[in-house]
């Protein structure tokens, strides 16, 4: 197939593997590290160089994006990142825009890091679960030690050198009872405008149950709404939260922005430090492990039999419970590392967060159609909230809803 056919395609590399600063409660990722015993979990220079040579010459869209990710990347220094910014320079074609995405705790962030990301214009995602208590709940150091204050000095830092960044808070058992004060916290005291929450849903390894600083669906469900209620009436156009955006995406009828609400998925692998790729970042194991960079070109991986049919499995074993479900459109049974819950019928493959994400979805399904009504109609979204002017909400999520409430 000539290069210019290949569907477009995102390798998250992990140049340090799962090496971390902090060991916060909820961490998948940590463990990864058994996978690579005795490992220096640092990208060898001829790894940096295949990845970056074959992912540009994989794209012929104009617009390459580098996501860097950990662990925590920063660990390995800036050097490292100076190299990495020297090969994009090295093998980028005329005309190609190339942009770089780094997802850090933020604790080793200082002024020349600043300097870096500013004059290279990284995209810094900063992970944070809320204001002081909620954050430090589940995001210790090794050592236990709580790191709000450190994550707080390094984001006031990227404020100051005006770098971008969005945030990234993981929704937990500890946080995910409290939407209101984490959104307002966001909005408010960090003056974020870009938003993502993810939820923590992680199974004990030897027992199959889901451990106890997992969200639980319907607390994941109340907390989507709690946030959602809040910005319907205030921020649209102003502050924006990654689920929202993909949600409206997909009422109007446009693709889905993530991974995890569209049909199939497959398109987003992982590179770990040593060139080995595999499906996804939450199936980093060796059943997944479709080979490495430096003896199997990156585009065949992507394109193996076993990553299409990785990617075609999250339609393909959908129950049901989920083939019939009304929000089926925006939801597409969300992402299969989830599906572990059994339908109402006892049919296995359900999502664990299901009750939570019918909840959502139904609660939202009013203004979504508003503001598909407005973009149809050439006018901004953000008409909605005056639409929502006056529309009763207890503020703290807790509301229980019908489909299409608002209305
Ligand atoms: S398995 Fe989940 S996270 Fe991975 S690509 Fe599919 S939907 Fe996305
Ligand atoms: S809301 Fe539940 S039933 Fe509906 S598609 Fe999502 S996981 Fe499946």
């Amino acid at each position: 197939m000539p290069a210019c056919q290949l569907p477009a395609f995102h390798l998250m590399a992990k140049p340090g593997g799962s090496r971390c600063n902090l060991a916060c409660r909820y961490c998948f990722y940590l463990r990864k590290g058994e996978l690579y015993p005795g490992s220096r979990f640092r990208m060898p220079d001829k790894v940096l160089e295949e990845y970056i040579r074959q992912t540009i010459e994989a794209h012929c869209i104009p617009e390459v994006t580098f996501a860097w990710q950990g662990g925590e990347p920063t660990l390995l220094g800036r050097d490292f990142f100076e190299k990495a910014m020297a090969l994009q320079k090295k093998y980028r074609r005329p005309g190609m825009v190339i942009q770089n995405t780094i997802q850090t705790n933020g604790i080793l962030v200082d002024d020349r890091w600043c300097e870096f990301f500013r004059a290279n214009r990284f995209l810094v995602g900063i992970s944070l679960d809320g204001p002081r208590e909620l954050h430090d709940a589940c995001r210790t150091d090794a050592a236990g030690k709580v790191t709000f204050n450190r994550v707080m000095r390094g984001l006031s830092l990227l404020k100051k050198h005006r770098v971008d960044f969005n945030i990234l808070c993981t929704v937990n058992a500890a946080n995910g009872d409290h939407p209101l004060e984490v959104y307002r916290f966001f909005r408010d005291g960090v003056k974020a405008r870009f938003l993502q929450f993810i939820p923590v849903v992680e199974q004990d390894q030897e027992s199959g149950t889901v451990n106890p600083w997992s969200v639980r669906p319907e607390q994941w469900g109340k907390f989507l709404v709690g946030v959602f209620d809040e910005w319907v009436r205030h921020d649209v156009g102003t502050v924006y939260v990654q689920h929202f955006d993909t949600a409206l995406a997909s009422w109007y009828g446009e693709p889905h922005g993530i991974c995890v609400f569209s049909p199939t998925c497959g398109t987003a692998m992982v590179i770990e430090h040593n060139g080995d790729i595999y499906s996804c970042d939450h199936f980093v194991d060796p059943d997944h492990l479709l080979g490495n960079i430096l003896s199997v070109p990156a585009k065949e991986l992507v394109n193996s039999g076993r990553q299409v049919q990785f990617g075609r499995d999250k339609r393909e074993t959908l129950p049901g419970y989920c083939r019939n479900c009304p929000v089926l459109f925006a939801c597409h049974g969300e992402c299969p590392k989830n599906r572990f819950a059994v339908t109402p019928e006892g049919e296995p493959g359900l999502n664990y967060l299901c009750e939570g994400y019918r909840m959502f979805f139904s609660h939202i399904a009013g203004p979504m159609e508003f503001m598909v009504q407005e973009l149809n109609a050439g006018r901004p979204p953000s008409h909605v909230m005056k639409f929502m002017a006056g529309k009763k909400t207890t503020g703290d999520g807790s509301r229980t809803h019908r489909r299409n409430a608002p209305g």
